[in-house]
Protein backbone atom coordinates (compact mmCIF):
# COMPACT_ATOMS: atom_id res chain seq x y z
CA UNK A 1 0.00 0.00 0.00
CA UNK A 2 1.07 3.20 -0.75
CA UNK A 3 1.94 5.78 2.13
CA UNK A 4 0.85 9.75 1.61
CA UNK A 5 3.78 11.78 1.05
CA UNK A 6 5.44 13.42 4.00
CA UNK A 7 4.00 17.02 4.75
CA UNK A 8 6.64 19.12 4.46
CA UNK A 9 5.79 22.11 7.19
CA UNK A 10 9.08 23.96 6.11
CA UNK A 11 7.90 27.58 6.60
CA UNK A 12 10.23 28.78 3.11
CA UNK A 13 8.20 25.69 1.22
CA UNK A 14 4.89 27.10 2.54
CA UNK A 15 5.34 30.77 1.85
CA UNK A 16 6.46 29.35 -1.77
CA UNK A 17 2.95 28.08 -2.61
CA UNK A 18 1.00 29.85 -0.72
CA UNK A 19 -0.06 32.33 -3.11
CA UNK A 20 -1.96 32.27 -6.54
CA UNK A 21 -2.54 35.16 -8.89
CA UNK A 22 -5.65 36.43 -6.83
CA UNK A 23 -5.57 38.99 -3.76
CA UNK A 24 -5.99 36.38 -1.08
CA UNK A 25 -3.03 35.08 0.80
CA UNK A 26 -3.52 31.91 3.12
CA UNK A 27 -0.15 30.43 4.07
CA UNK A 28 -1.09 26.68 4.23
CA UNK A 29 0.50 24.50 7.57
CA UNK A 30 2.02 21.96 5.45
CA UNK A 31 2.52 21.33 1.47
CA UNK A 32 3.07 18.00 -0.46
CA UNK A 33 4.31 16.69 -3.76
CA UNK A 34 2.23 13.30 -4.16
CA UNK A 35 4.53 12.00 -7.25
CA UNK A 36 1.46 9.56 -8.50
CA UNK A 37 -2.10 9.13 -8.15
CA UNK A 38 -1.55 6.33 -5.40
CA UNK A 39 0.15 8.79 -3.07
CA UNK A 40 -3.31 11.07 -3.71
CA UNK A 41 -5.25 7.96 -2.85
CA UNK A 42 -3.19 8.07 0.27
CA UNK A 43 -3.24 11.50 1.26
CA UNK A 44 -6.80 11.71 0.56
CA UNK A 45 -7.49 8.91 2.99
CA UNK A 46 -5.05 10.61 5.41
CA UNK A 47 -6.84 13.89 5.48
CA UNK A 48 -10.43 11.90 5.89
CA UNK A 49 -9.08 9.92 8.56
CA UNK A 50 -8.05 13.33 10.35
CA UNK A 51 -10.68 15.40 9.26
CA UNK A 52 -8.08 18.09 7.88
CA UNK A 53 -8.82 19.37 4.64
CA UNK A 54 -7.18 19.32 1.42
CA UNK A 55 -6.44 21.59 -1.01
CA UNK A 56 -4.76 20.83 -4.79
CA UNK A 57 -2.26 23.61 -6.49
CA UNK A 58 -1.43 23.03 -9.64
CA UNK A 59 -0.03 26.19 -11.77
CA UNK A 60 -1.13 28.58 -9.42
CA UNK A 61 -2.67 30.92 -11.59
CA UNK A 62 -6.29 31.23 -10.80
CA UNK A 63 -7.64 34.29 -9.94
CA UNK A 64 -10.41 33.96 -6.90
CA UNK A 65 -7.80 32.13 -4.58
CA UNK A 66 -9.20 28.84 -5.28
CA UNK A 67 -5.55 27.24 -4.87
CA UNK A 68 -4.80 28.38 -1.51
CA UNK A 69 -5.54 26.59 1.66
CA UNK A 70 -4.95 27.23 5.38
CA UNK A 71 -4.81 23.57 5.69
CA UNK A 72 -2.86 21.06 3.17
CA UNK A 73 -1.59 22.15 0.16
CA UNK A 74 -0.66 19.11 -2.02
CA UNK A 75 1.43 20.39 -5.02
CA UNK A 76 0.10 18.28 -8.16
CA UNK A 77 2.30 20.54 -11.23
CA UNK A 78 5.58 18.79 -10.30
CA UNK A 79 5.15 15.26 -11.03
CA UNK A 80 1.85 14.83 -13.36
CA UNK A 81 2.78 16.21 -16.87
CA UNK A 82 2.45 12.74 -19.34
CA UNK A 83 1.53 13.80 -22.10
CA UNK A 84 0.68 10.67 -25.05
CA UNK A 85 -0.55 12.65 -28.40
CA UNK A 86 -3.35 9.82 -29.94
CA UNK A 87 -5.27 9.67 -33.53
CA UNK A 88 -2.25 11.85 -35.32
CA UNK A 89 -3.01 14.17 -32.80
CA UNK A 90 -7.31 14.61 -33.05
CA UNK A 91 -6.98 13.64 -29.13
CA UNK A 92 -4.53 14.03 -26.53
CA UNK A 93 -3.89 12.16 -23.04
CA UNK A 94 -2.84 14.48 -20.54
CA UNK A 95 -1.43 14.02 -17.04
CA UNK A 96 -2.85 17.29 -14.65
CA UNK A 97 0.40 18.54 -14.27
CA UNK A 98 0.88 19.80 -17.60
CA UNK A 99 1.08 23.33 -18.96
CA UNK A 100 -1.44 23.84 -21.86
CA UNK A 101 1.28 25.71 -23.70
CA UNK A 102 3.01 22.06 -23.01
CA UNK A 103 0.47 20.33 -24.46
CA UNK A 104 0.15 22.46 -27.44
CA UNK A 105 3.45 21.94 -28.40
CA UNK A 106 3.15 18.30 -28.63
CA UNK A 107 -0.28 18.80 -30.77
CA UNK A 108 1.59 21.44 -33.35
CA UNK A 109 3.27 19.09 -35.64
CA UNK A 110 -0.16 17.76 -36.31
CA UNK A 111 -1.82 21.45 -36.61
CA UNK A 112 -3.88 21.02 -33.81
CA UNK A 113 -4.35 22.19 -30.23
CA UNK A 114 -6.37 22.06 -27.12
CA UNK A 115 -9.58 24.06 -27.09
CA UNK A 116 -9.28 25.72 -23.74
CA UNK A 117 -7.00 28.82 -24.81
CA UNK A 118 -7.27 30.95 -21.55
CA UNK A 119 -4.85 34.06 -21.61
CA UNK A 120 -2.28 32.17 -19.00
CA UNK A 121 -1.50 29.19 -20.87
CA UNK A 122 2.22 29.19 -20.33
CA UNK A 123 1.78 28.53 -16.50
CA UNK A 124 -1.63 27.04 -16.47
CA UNK A 125 -1.72 23.50 -16.27
CA UNK A 126 -5.08 20.54 -17.50
CA UNK A 127 -5.58 20.14 -13.58
CA UNK A 128 -6.72 23.84 -13.05
CA UNK A 129 -8.12 23.91 -16.83
CA UNK A 130 -10.15 21.31 -15.73
CA UNK A 131 -11.32 22.21 -12.22
CA UNK A 132 -11.84 26.09 -13.49
CA UNK A 133 -13.36 24.94 -16.65
CA UNK A 134 -11.29 27.34 -18.54
CA UNK A 135 -12.15 28.57 -21.80
CA UNK A 136 -10.22 31.50 -22.99
CA UNK A 137 -10.25 34.14 -25.86
CA UNK A 138 -11.59 32.07 -28.85
CA UNK A 139 -12.47 28.99 -26.97
CA UNK A 140 -16.06 30.59 -25.86
CA UNK A 141 -18.61 27.94 -24.06
CA UNK A 142 -18.06 25.82 -27.58
CA UNK A 143 -13.95 24.77 -26.73
CA UNK A 144 -14.22 24.93 -23.04
CA UNK A 145 -12.83 22.03 -21.01
CA UNK A 146 -16.06 21.03 -20.29
CA UNK A 147 -17.69 20.72 -23.98
CA UNK A 148 -13.65 19.03 -25.28
CA UNK A 149 -13.00 16.75 -22.54
CA UNK A 150 -13.63 13.34 -23.64
CA UNK A 151 -13.26 11.19 -20.34
CA UNK A 152 -11.67 11.26 -17.48
CA UNK A 153 -9.89 10.05 -14.62
CA UNK A 154 -10.65 10.83 -11.43
CA UNK A 155 -10.21 10.01 -7.64
CA UNK A 156 -13.05 10.29 -5.27
CA UNK A 157 -12.54 11.70 -1.48
CA UNK A 158 -13.18 8.14 -0.70
CA UNK A 159 -10.13 6.73 -2.51
CA UNK A 160 -12.36 5.61 -5.42
CA UNK A 161 -11.11 5.93 -9.04
CA UNK A 162 -13.19 6.52 -11.64
CA UNK A 163 -12.16 6.59 -15.52
CA UNK A 164 -14.80 7.53 -18.21
CA UNK A 165 -12.92 6.05 -20.89
CA UNK A 166 -12.75 2.23 -19.24
CA UNK A 167 -15.72 0.59 -20.29
CA UNK A 168 -18.69 -0.37 -17.65
CA UNK A 169 -17.37 3.13 -16.44
CA UNK A 170 -20.80 3.50 -14.90
CA UNK A 171 -21.78 0.03 -13.39
CA UNK A 172 -18.52 0.20 -11.86
CA UNK A 173 -19.39 3.30 -10.25
CA UNK A 174 -22.81 1.94 -9.55
CA UNK A 175 -20.97 -1.24 -7.50
CA UNK A 176 -18.38 1.01 -5.71
CA UNK A 177 -20.33 4.04 -5.21
CA UNK A 178 -24.11 2.89 -4.75
CA UNK A 179 -25.26 6.05 -2.80
CA UNK A 180 -23.79 8.41 -4.90
CA UNK A 181 -24.81 6.63 -8.32
CA UNK A 182 -28.29 6.74 -6.74
CA UNK A 183 -28.19 10.21 -5.77
CA UNK A 184 -26.69 11.57 -9.19
CA UNK A 185 -29.64 9.47 -10.69
CA UNK A 186 -32.45 11.25 -8.43
CA UNK A 187 -30.62 14.49 -9.07
CA UNK A 188 -30.99 13.88 -13.07
CA UNK A 189 -34.48 12.77 -12.55
CA UNK A 190 -35.35 16.14 -10.42
CA UNK A 191 -34.58 18.67 -13.49
CA UNK A 192 -35.37 16.37 -16.17
CA UNK A 193 -38.70 16.29 -15.21
CA UNK A 194 -39.06 19.84 -13.73
CA UNK A 195 -39.59 21.86 -17.47
CA UNK A 196 -38.93 25.31 -15.55
CA UNK A 197 -35.29 24.21 -13.28
CA UNK A 198 -34.53 22.43 -16.77
CA UNK A 199 -35.41 25.74 -18.80
CA UNK A 200 -33.52 28.26 -16.19
CA UNK A 201 -30.03 26.03 -16.56
CA UNK A 202 -29.72 26.32 -20.19
CA UNK A 203 -30.61 30.07 -20.16
CA UNK A 204 -27.78 30.50 -16.99
CA UNK A 205 -25.09 28.20 -19.13
CA UNK A 206 -26.09 29.48 -22.53
CA UNK A 207 -23.44 32.32 -21.40
CA UNK A 208 -20.08 31.68 -20.43
CA UNK A 209 -21.15 30.74 -16.77
CA UNK A 210 -18.45 29.39 -14.46
CA UNK A 211 -20.60 29.86 -11.04
CA UNK A 212 -20.87 26.88 -8.74
CA UNK A 213 -20.63 23.48 -10.06
CA UNK A 214 -21.74 22.50 -14.03
CA UNK A 215 -25.34 21.71 -13.37
CA UNK A 216 -26.31 21.68 -16.94
CA UNK A 217 -24.45 18.32 -16.74
CA UNK A 218 -27.44 16.49 -15.08
CA UNK A 219 -29.08 17.47 -18.24
CA UNK A 220 -26.51 17.07 -21.36
CA UNK A 221 -25.66 13.13 -19.94
CA UNK A 222 -26.95 10.13 -19.73
CA UNK A 223 -25.00 8.51 -17.20
CA UNK A 224 -24.51 8.84 -13.21
CA UNK A 225 -20.38 8.72 -14.44
CA UNK A 226 -20.17 11.24 -17.41
CA UNK A 227 -22.23 13.72 -15.37
CA UNK A 228 -20.01 13.03 -12.34
CA UNK A 229 -17.06 13.40 -14.81
CA UNK A 230 -18.60 16.98 -16.04
CA UNK A 231 -19.59 18.07 -12.51
CA UNK A 232 -15.87 17.70 -11.15
CA UNK A 233 -15.41 19.87 -14.49
CA UNK A 234 -15.55 23.31 -12.89
CA UNK A 235 -15.61 22.07 -9.18
CA UNK A 236 -12.70 23.57 -7.92
CA UNK A 237 -11.08 20.75 -6.48
CA UNK A 238 -13.81 20.14 -4.42
CA UNK A 239 -15.10 16.79 -5.72
CA UNK A 240 -12.20 14.98 -7.08
CA UNK A 241 -8.70 14.99 -7.88
CA UNK A 242 -8.20 14.88 -11.68
CA UNK A 243 -5.51 12.31 -12.20
CA UNK A 244 -5.57 12.45 -16.17
CA UNK A 245 -7.80 13.47 -19.10
CA UNK A 246 -8.41 12.59 -22.81
CA UNK A 247 -9.35 15.66 -24.81
CA UNK A 248 -10.78 15.72 -27.94
CA UNK A 249 -8.35 18.46 -29.93
CA UNK A 250 -9.06 21.25 -32.12
CA UNK A 251 -7.55 21.94 -35.61
CA UNK A 252 -5.45 25.01 -35.75
CA UNK A 253 -6.01 26.94 -39.35
CA UNK A 254 -2.83 27.84 -41.34
CA UNK A 255 -3.89 31.60 -42.11
CA UNK A 256 -4.84 34.00 -39.64
CA UNK A 257 -5.21 37.91 -39.60
CA UNK A 258 -5.27 40.48 -36.57
CA UNK A 259 -6.22 43.80 -36.08
CA UNK A 260 -7.21 46.36 -33.88
CA UNK A 261 -10.54 48.16 -33.84
CA UNK A 262 -9.88 51.51 -32.13
CA UNK A 263 -12.95 53.36 -31.28
CA UNK A 264 -13.56 56.69 -29.41
CA UNK A 265 -14.97 55.81 -26.31
CA UNK A 266 -16.07 52.39 -24.37
CA UNK A 267 -19.56 53.18 -24.85
CA UNK A 268 -18.23 53.05 -29.01
CA UNK A 269 -16.95 49.64 -28.39
CA UNK A 270 -19.32 47.96 -26.58
CA UNK A 271 -22.44 49.27 -29.04
CA UNK A 272 -20.06 47.84 -32.00
CA UNK A 273 -20.01 44.23 -30.29
CA UNK A 274 -23.23 42.96 -31.97
CA UNK A 275 -21.78 43.51 -35.41
CA UNK A 276 -18.49 43.00 -34.42
CA UNK A 277 -19.68 39.37 -32.93
CA UNK A 278 -21.98 38.98 -35.98
CA UNK A 279 -18.96 39.44 -38.26
CA UNK A 280 -17.81 36.07 -37.10
CA UNK A 281 -14.13 37.04 -35.10
CA UNK A 282 -12.75 34.31 -33.62
CA UNK A 283 -11.78 37.02 -31.05
CA UNK A 284 -13.01 40.67 -29.71
CA UNK A 285 -10.69 41.39 -26.94
CA UNK A 286 -11.80 44.17 -25.20
CA UNK A 287 -9.49 47.18 -23.97
CA UNK A 288 -10.58 50.00 -22.03
CA UNK A 289 -9.02 53.53 -21.96
CA UNK A 290 -6.85 53.01 -19.06
CA UNK A 291 -6.05 49.48 -20.28
CA UNK A 292 -4.74 50.85 -23.36
CA UNK A 293 -2.71 53.10 -21.24
CA UNK A 294 -0.72 50.40 -19.51
CA UNK A 295 -0.43 48.37 -22.93
CA UNK A 296 1.65 51.08 -24.24
CA UNK A 297 4.20 51.09 -21.21
CA UNK A 298 4.66 47.38 -22.19
CA UNK A 299 7.72 46.57 -23.48
CA UNK A 300 7.36 44.96 -26.98
CA UNK A 301 3.69 46.78 -27.34
CA UNK A 302 2.85 47.19 -30.86
CA UNK A 303 2.13 49.65 -33.15
CA UNK A 304 -1.07 49.56 -33.15
CA UNK A 305 -1.48 50.33 -29.13
CA UNK A 306 1.45 52.70 -29.24
CA UNK A 307 -0.30 55.27 -32.23
CA UNK A 308 -3.28 55.92 -30.07
CA UNK A 309 -3.45 59.29 -28.71
CA UNK A 310 -5.05 57.84 -25.29
CA UNK A 311 -8.54 59.60 -24.28
CA UNK A 312 -11.46 57.83 -23.67
CA UNK A 313 -10.84 55.75 -26.46
CA UNK A 314 -11.37 51.76 -26.00
CA UNK A 315 -10.29 48.96 -28.73
CA UNK A 316 -10.99 45.72 -30.15
CA UNK A 317 -8.45 43.08 -30.87
CA UNK A 318 -10.30 40.93 -33.16
CA UNK A 319 -8.98 37.68 -35.44
CA UNK A 320 -9.94 35.61 -38.05
CA UNK A 321 -8.70 32.21 -39.08
CA UNK A 322 -9.46 30.27 -42.11
CA UNK A 323 -7.64 27.12 -43.90
CA UNK A 324 -7.63 28.58 -47.20
CA UNK A 325 -5.34 31.90 -48.13
CA UNK A 326 -8.34 33.24 -50.18
CA UNK A 327 -10.87 32.57 -47.51
CA UNK A 328 -8.86 35.08 -45.27
CA UNK A 329 -8.33 37.79 -47.55
CA UNK A 330 -12.13 37.79 -48.14
CA UNK A 331 -12.74 37.94 -43.92
CA UNK A 332 -10.22 40.73 -43.75
CA UNK A 333 -11.60 42.64 -46.84
CA UNK A 334 -15.24 41.95 -44.95
CA UNK A 335 -13.22 43.21 -41.62
CA UNK A 336 -12.18 46.25 -43.41
CA UNK A 337 -15.80 47.03 -44.72
CA UNK A 338 -17.25 46.58 -41.01
CA UNK A 339 -14.91 48.74 -39.44
CA UNK A 340 -15.07 52.01 -42.19
CA UNK A 341 -18.81 51.60 -40.66
CA UNK A 342 -17.65 51.74 -37.09
CA UNK A 343 -16.74 55.44 -36.76
CA UNK A 344 -13.33 54.63 -36.11
CA UNK A 345 -10.79 56.13 -34.20
CA UNK A 346 -7.68 55.38 -35.78
CA UNK A 347 -6.46 53.17 -39.16
CA UNK A 348 -7.32 49.59 -38.79
CA UNK A 349 -5.80 47.21 -40.80
CA UNK A 350 -6.22 43.46 -40.55
CA UNK A 351 -2.23 41.79 -40.59
CA UNK A 352 -0.86 38.64 -40.97
CA UNK A 353 2.83 39.69 -40.32
CA UNK A 354 3.71 37.63 -37.58
CA UNK A 355 5.90 39.49 -34.90
CA UNK A 356 3.15 42.31 -35.45
CA UNK A 357 0.29 39.82 -34.84
CA UNK A 358 2.42 38.67 -31.68
CA UNK A 359 3.00 41.94 -30.16
CA UNK A 360 -0.79 42.33 -29.91
CA UNK A 361 -1.50 39.17 -28.27
CA UNK A 362 1.78 39.66 -25.74
CA UNK A 363 0.91 42.65 -25.05
CA UNK A 364 -2.98 41.50 -24.41
CA UNK A 365 -1.87 38.76 -22.62
CA UNK A 366 0.08 40.61 -20.07
CA UNK A 367 -2.90 42.99 -19.64
CA UNK A 368 -3.70 41.83 -16.22
CA UNK A 369 -0.69 41.68 -14.57
CA UNK A 370 0.72 45.43 -16.09
CA UNK A 371 -2.64 46.76 -14.98
CA UNK A 372 -2.92 45.61 -11.58
CA UNK A 373 0.98 46.14 -11.03
CA UNK A 374 -0.24 49.61 -11.94
CA UNK A 375 -2.32 49.97 -9.24
CA UNK A 376 -1.41 52.51 -6.30
CA UNK A 377 0.86 51.53 -3.77
CA UNK A 378 -0.74 49.95 -0.61
CA UNK A 379 -3.55 49.12 -2.31
CA UNK A 380 -4.80 45.82 -3.90
CA UNK A 381 -6.01 45.49 -7.21
CA UNK A 382 -9.37 43.40 -6.76
CA UNK A 383 -10.64 41.63 -10.09
CA UNK A 384 -13.85 40.57 -11.24
CA UNK A 385 -14.92 38.76 -13.78
CA UNK A 386 -18.97 38.96 -15.42
CA UNK A 387 -20.71 37.55 -17.86
CA UNK A 388 -23.73 38.92 -19.67
CA UNK A 389 -25.55 38.46 -23.44
CA UNK A 390 -23.61 40.21 -26.07
CA UNK A 391 -26.35 42.93 -26.62
CA UNK A 392 -26.43 43.63 -23.05
CA UNK A 393 -22.90 44.19 -22.82
CA UNK A 394 -22.66 48.05 -23.67
CA UNK A 395 -25.34 48.84 -20.87
CA UNK A 396 -23.64 46.79 -18.05
CA UNK A 397 -19.84 48.50 -18.49
CA UNK A 398 -22.34 51.87 -18.83
CA UNK A 399 -23.46 50.65 -15.72
CA UNK A 400 -19.87 49.32 -14.30
CA UNK A 401 -18.81 53.07 -14.54
CA UNK A 402 -21.64 54.32 -13.06
CA UNK A 403 -20.61 52.32 -9.79
CA UNK A 404 -17.00 53.02 -10.12
CA UNK A 405 -17.74 56.63 -10.07
CA UNK A 406 -20.57 56.33 -7.62
CA UNK A 407 -18.30 54.51 -5.19
CA UNK A 408 -15.34 56.35 -5.83
CA UNK A 409 -13.23 53.64 -7.43
CA UNK A 410 -10.95 55.81 -9.63
CA UNK A 411 -8.73 54.22 -12.28
CA UNK A 412 -11.07 50.88 -12.30
CA UNK A 413 -10.01 49.43 -15.92
CA UNK A 414 -12.67 46.92 -17.56
CA UNK A 415 -11.30 44.67 -20.24
CA UNK A 416 -12.05 40.90 -21.81
CA UNK A 417 -13.22 38.67 -23.94
CA UNK A 418 -16.11 40.64 -25.35
CA UNK A 419 -17.14 38.25 -27.83
CA UNK A 420 -18.78 36.02 -24.76
CA UNK A 421 -20.06 39.03 -23.16
CA UNK A 422 -17.54 37.98 -20.38
CA UNK A 423 -15.24 41.10 -19.03
CA UNK A 424 -13.27 41.40 -15.80
CA UNK A 425 -12.86 44.52 -14.20
CA UNK A 426 -10.30 45.53 -11.96
CA UNK A 427 -10.55 47.93 -8.43
CA UNK A 428 -7.76 49.15 -6.29
CA UNK A 429 -8.66 49.21 -2.66
CA UNK A 430 -7.10 49.57 0.45
CA UNK A 431 -7.94 46.42 2.48
CA UNK A 432 -6.80 47.31 5.69
CA UNK A 433 -9.44 50.02 5.90
CA UNK A 434 -13.02 49.53 6.46
CA UNK A 435 -14.73 46.82 3.99
CA UNK A 436 -18.06 48.84 3.70
CA UNK A 437 -17.17 50.61 0.34
CA UNK A 438 -16.59 47.28 -1.34
CA UNK A 439 -19.35 45.97 -0.18
CA UNK A 440 -21.84 48.08 -1.35
CA UNK A 441 -20.34 48.48 -4.47
CA UNK A 442 -20.53 44.45 -4.48
CA UNK A 443 -24.17 44.13 -3.84
CA UNK A 444 -24.63 47.06 -6.72
CA UNK A 445 -22.64 45.59 -9.24
CA UNK A 446 -24.26 41.93 -8.25
CA UNK A 447 -27.12 44.10 -8.37
CA UNK A 448 -26.36 45.02 -12.16
CA UNK A 449 -25.32 42.05 -13.28
CA UNK A 450 -27.99 39.33 -12.51
C1 LIG B 1 -2.95 36.51 -16.67
C2 LIG B 1 -4.07 35.51 -16.49
C3 LIG B 1 -4.95 35.30 -17.52
C4 LIG B 1 -5.99 34.35 -17.39
N1 LIG B 1 -6.83 34.17 -18.43
C5 LIG B 1 -7.83 33.28 -18.34
C6 LIG B 1 -8.72 33.10 -19.44
O1 LIG B 1 -8.59 33.75 -20.47
N2 LIG B 1 -9.71 32.18 -19.30
C7 LIG B 1 -9.86 31.44 -18.15
O2 LIG B 1 -10.77 30.61 -18.08
N3 LIG B 1 -9.03 31.61 -17.10
C8 LIG B 1 -8.03 32.50 -17.16
N4 LIG B 1 -7.18 32.69 -16.10
C9 LIG B 1 -7.42 31.93 -14.84
C10 LIG B 1 -6.54 30.68 -14.68
O3 LIG B 1 -5.29 30.84 -15.27
C11 LIG B 1 -7.13 29.46 -15.31
O4 LIG B 1 -8.41 29.25 -14.83
C12 LIG B 1 -6.29 28.19 -15.15
O5 LIG B 1 -6.97 27.15 -15.74
C13 LIG B 1 -5.90 27.75 -13.78
O6 LIG B 1 -4.94 26.70 -13.93
P1 LIG B 1 -3.80 26.42 -12.85
O7 LIG B 1 -3.01 25.24 -13.31
O8 LIG B 1 -3.03 27.64 -12.58
O9 LIG B 1 -4.67 25.99 -11.61
P2 LIG B 1 -4.54 26.38 -10.07
O10 LIG B 1 -4.71 27.85 -9.92
O11 LIG B 1 -3.34 25.77 -9.47
O12 LIG B 1 -5.82 25.64 -9.51
C14 LIG B 1 -7.10 25.96 -9.98
C15 LIG B 1 -8.14 25.11 -9.27
O13 LIG B 1 -8.00 23.79 -9.72
C16 LIG B 1 -7.83 22.89 -8.63
N5 LIG B 1 -6.94 21.85 -9.14
C17 LIG B 1 -5.70 21.99 -9.66
N6 LIG B 1 -5.22 20.81 -10.07
C18 LIG B 1 -6.18 19.89 -9.79
C19 LIG B 1 -6.29 18.48 -9.97
N7 LIG B 1 -5.31 17.76 -10.53
N8 LIG B 1 -7.42 17.88 -9.57
C20 LIG B 1 -8.45 18.58 -9.02
N9 LIG B 1 -8.40 19.91 -8.82
C21 LIG B 1 -7.28 20.55 -9.20
C22 LIG B 1 -7.28 23.74 -7.51
O14 LIG B 1 -7.61 23.22 -6.25
C23 LIG B 1 -8.00 25.05 -7.77
O15 LIG B 1 -9.29 25.02 -7.20
C24 LIG B 1 -6.14 33.62 -16.19
C25 LIG B 1 -5.24 33.84 -15.14
C26 LIG B 1 -4.22 34.77 -15.28
C27 LIG B 1 -3.27 34.98 -14.15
Amino acid sequence: MTVAPLLDTDVVARHALAHDASHYLLLPEAVASPTDEAAVVAMLAEATRARRPLTFRSGGTSLSGQGQSESVLADVRTHFRRVEVLDRGERVRVGPGATLRQVNAHLLRHMRRLGPDPASEVACTIGGVIANNSSGMAAGIAENSYRTLESLRFVLPSGTVVDTGLEGADARLRREEPELHEGLLRLMRQVRDDAEAARVIRERFALKNTMGYGINSLLDFDTPAEVLAHLVVGSEGTLAFVSSAVFRTVPIQKHISTGLIVLPSLQAATAALPDVVGAGFATAELMDARSLTVAQQLAGAPQEILGIEVDSHAALLVEHRADEEETLAQKSADAAALADSLGLAAPFEMTTDGPRRTAMWTTRKGLYAAVAGARPAGSTALLEDVVVPVPELEATCQGLQGLFDRHGYDESVIFGHAKDGNIHFLLNERLGESQARLEAFTEDMAELVL
